[in-house]
């Protein structure tokens, strides 16, 4: 057995915990979950089936931890996790899966499924059976401190074009600010707008609020390819921050699983409770509007629709939120079928995005999304993830569909009056 895959297995050994044995010994392959899945409705591929993708860590469970599969083991007759099975699920695992938890919610046995993907990752990272473009993304993050290579310059630099934009001062490194702000390198890159929507937003809602040097990236690669030590590395840079900047309030960004990662994983993942609060964007903003922090102006006529990233809605539970937010400035507001917390993932959360190999199913599997914009026909699409936007725009494009993107926190900015 070769070095890395004594690594791999020896990380599926260490995911199996009394949850995972309960979930695989539960499960009474009834295939529920393929039809939630958007890698299975789309393609038809039963290696798409979700349960199907963490079968490396079930054969581990069920060779090393029941009685039955040890005792087949020791005859041969317990199927092995080897190099070649590993290579064959790399794809299943990383490509055609977004972790987005939909298959979790129906089914009947409540097994988590998407959970057990994600400590398959575990394994399959140790094993060196991670995709090029995620191993490259995570490298940058420890390294730099951003997946995308984003270094403190280019944030200052794009600070400086936004204060000239909304003539508001970008505050950094403001110790004993209520909040303090994370980014996506997406945001900083692509949306720099975003930054000047929370200038605009928070200066009208009279709150203190900052961005560190040190620890801007909200993005946390380690979950993605599935390292819980860079994970726990990552969230711990925030960790020093927020103390050394003594802030109230950590906010994580327009971005779906960086608020997954910080808030639903992060004490687990440095070990102990954070001595301030981690709230997503659009938690923030709607406490300002229950506060009657936010004045509107103007309403948008046209038809919107929100798309609900599935680490915020559904893993996250901040559904009514976006909705309220968008009533504000919306005065023709369409749900799309399955919204809320089921509804279908954009294709290109969990890595997928940063992983160019998995293009082609990426696009493929947005049919569902079509589907479900095609029965409402909006004119445009609200989203609060950078991921989604980017994705969408791109899944658009693909399938000959001119529908704008909208990002919630600036639209809203737009509507603030004076
Ligand atoms: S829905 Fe649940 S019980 Fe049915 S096959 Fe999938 S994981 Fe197993
Ligand atoms: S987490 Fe989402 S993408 Fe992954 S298997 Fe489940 S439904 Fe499919």
């Amino acid at each position: 057995m070769s070095a890395s895959l004594e690594k791999g297995i020896n990380a599926l050994k260490e995911q199996v915990d009394s949850t995972v044995a309960s979930f695989f010994s539960s499960c009474v392959h009834c295939g529920i979950c393929s039809e939630a899945c958007l890698f299975y409705t789309e393609t038809g591929c039963p290696t798409s089936t979700p349960i199907h993708k963490a079968e490396p860590l079930r054969r581990i469970w069920k060779s090393e931890y029941t009685l039955l599969g040890r005792v087949g083991k020791m005859f041969g007759l317990t199927a092995k996790v080897d190099e070649e099975m590993l290579t064959k699920w790399e794809t299943r695992v990383y490509d055609n899966c977004t972790l987005c938890g939909r298959c979790s919610m129906v089914c009947p046995m409540g097994i988590d499924i998407a959970l057990l993907i994600r400590k398959t990752r575990e394994g399959m990272a140790a094993a060196g059976h991670a995709p090029e473009d995620l191993i490259g993304a995570t490298k940058r993050a420890v390294t730099i401190g951003s997946p995308m290579g984003v270094k403190l310059p280019a944030l200052l630099a794009q600070i400086k074009h936004v204060e000239k934009d909304t003539g508001l001062k970008i505050p950094l490194d403001v110790e004993g600010a209520e909040y303090m702000l994370l980014l996506s390198s997406m945001e900083i890159m692509n949306f720099p707008e975003f930054i000047g929507a929370i200038a605009k937003i928070f200066t009208k809602a009279g709150v203190s609020w900052t961005i560190s040097s040190e620890a801007f990236e909200a993005t946390n690669s380690g979950i993605q390819i599935g390292v819980a030590d860079i994970a726990a590395e990552l969230v711990q840079r925030i960790v020093d921050a927020a103390e050394k900047l003594k802030v109230k309030t950590v906010i994580s960004p327009e971005c779906g699983h960086a608020y997954m990662a910080i808030r639903w994983e992060g004490p687990n993942l440095v070990g102990k409770p954070f001595s301030f609060k981690v709230r997503h964007i659009l938690e923030i903003l709607d406490e300002f509007r229950k506060d009657g922090r936010l004045k509107i102006t103007g309403k948008e006529t046209q038809r919107l629709t929100y798309h609900d990233p599935c680490q915020i809605s559904r893993r996250g539970g901040v559904i009514e939120q976006p909705r309220k937010l968008i009533d504000m400035f919306s005065d023709n507001f369409v749900e799309m079928p399955d919204h809320g917390k089921m509804n279908w993932c954009c294709g290109a959360g969990g890595g997928v995005s940063s992983n160019e190999r998995a293009d082609e199913v990426r696009l493929k599997v947005f049919q569902r999304k079509k589907d479900q914009l095609d029965e409402i026909k909006p004119d445009a699409i609200v989203s609060a993830c950078s991921n989604c936007r980017i994705h969408l725009e791109d899944g658009l494009e693909e399938y000959n569909m001119d529908i704008p993107l909208l990002s919630l926190t600036e639209t809203l900015a737009e509507h603030l009056a004076e």
